[in-house]
């Protein structure tokens, strides 16, 4: 039952309304407890409003953003009283003598634009709450990939380090049986490296851990590097590397972490091969524009739905279309590339059509 708390010093009024709203409403005539928690609608005369002002703006604050309505009786011949300032400190205001219905009517518009309120306040708990849960979930999500990550780490150095061992032969001549499995033990190694390396960058990203070493580095030569390493990768499926690069004498110097900067060449072309088809061609040109320098990686692959390109680099991301031919990978890759294109002031975005390939391009500020 909603609480009305009458303040009202003309005795008559005080007991005309309680006679009249006790049949509906809880009334009281005393504050008691607190009335901000107490009571729904406050109804008060002009005397009791003069010497409760301070009070009764304090209740409503103390309310907020729940709606604490103040109703206030004034007699007709007051009018002229009302101030602006008495309109901001009360809601509505009713005239005396006092029409039992209007009455009844003016109360419970403010009793339902308070059960509104309250409803609202609830609704924004309940939210508030589902969102602090949420962010506790993305926190111990966060936690355990940066321990299990770390974890992953030490085993994988010595699996990795006593394949190399074996394929090179420091423990004695393989057969050619044996080679070829340490040979997979090895590349398996060599993938789940990757990916312990990429659960490490998200939860460093995730902590504001990652670190850059920003200076001087020459991107031609750095995209050149990254195309040599990585050209054999696309070589099962017989694909084309092709590197367009200003011609020299100049230079194309930017401020970057060089290794991040490999990380981000080598994510976007290790991407671009393997939503190829085969005998296609992959391009990577740079070229310069102001303070600007841009690498653009082209392929003549699967292409990406308009829908999906928007969110291509958030974390986890996968097309349908590259899951439903069966090609694996994480999601991972262009979220760790856009957030290390961005920290080191450039940006990165993608210019695609489904079925006709791909244009990764991001820019790196030039080294001046
Ligand atoms: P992964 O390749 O491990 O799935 P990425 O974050 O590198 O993760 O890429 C996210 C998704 O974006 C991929 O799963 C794929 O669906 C799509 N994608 C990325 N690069 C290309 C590309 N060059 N052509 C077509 N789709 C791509």
């Amino acid at each position: 039952m909603d609480r009305i708390l009458l303040l009202l010093e003309h005795p008559t009024n005080r007991r005309l309304l309680e006679e009249c709203l006790a049949q509906h409403y809880q009334v009281a005539t005393e504050t008691g407890q607190a009335p901000e928690s107490s009571f729904d609608l406050v109804i008060l005369d002009g005397p009791a409003l003069e010497r409760l002002s301070q009070d009764v703006v304090g209740w409503k604050r103390v309310a907020e953003p729940v709606f604490l309505p103040l109703l206030l009786l004034m007699p007709r011949q007051h009018t002229s009283m009302v101030t602006r300032h008495l309109l901001h400190t009360v809601d509505e205001l009713l005239l005396t003598p006092v029409d039992r219905a209007e009455l009844r009517a003016r109360v419970e518009t403010l009793l339902r634009t308070r059960r509104q309120s309250l409803a609202l306040k609830s609704r924004n708990d309940e939210l508030e709450a589902f969102i602090e849960a949420r962010r506790a979930f993305e926190r111990m999500k966060d936690e355990f990939i940066a321990m299990a990550s770390h974890e992953l780490r030490a085993p994988l150095t010595s699996i990795t380090l006593y394949a190399n061992m074996l394929v090179d032969g420091e423990a004695g001549k393989l057969s050619e049986e044996q080679q070829r499995f340490v040979r997979i033990v090895s590349s398996n190694a060599d993938r789940l490296n990757r990916l312990v390396n990429d659960l490490l960058d998200v939860s460093r990203l995730a902590s504001g851990r990652l670190q850059l070493t920003m200076r001087t580095v020459d991107l031609k030569a750095t995209v050149k590097q990254v195309c040599t390493e990585l050209e054999a990768a696309g070589d099962s499926k017989r694909i084309k590397t092709v590197a367009t690069l200003p011609p020299q004498p100049i230079c194309v110097c930017v401020k970057a972490d060089q290794d991040r900067l490999v990380q981000i060449l080598a994510n976007l072309l290790s991407n671009a091969y393997k939503y190829s088809p085969e005998e296609s061609t992959v391009t990577v040109q740079v070229h310069t524009h102001e303070e600007w320098a841009q690498v653009d990686v082209i392929d003549q692959g699967m292409g990406i739905a308009a829908l999906d390109q928007s969110q291509l680099f958030t974390k986890f991301f996968r097309t349908e279309e590259a899951k439903r031919q069966g090609i694996g990978g994480t999601g991972l890759g262009l979220y760790i590339t856009r957030a290390l294109v961005e920290m080191q002031d450039g940006q990165i975005w993608v210019t695609s059509r489904q079925g006709e390939g791909s244009t990764f391009s991001f820019t790196l500020p030039l080294a001046l």
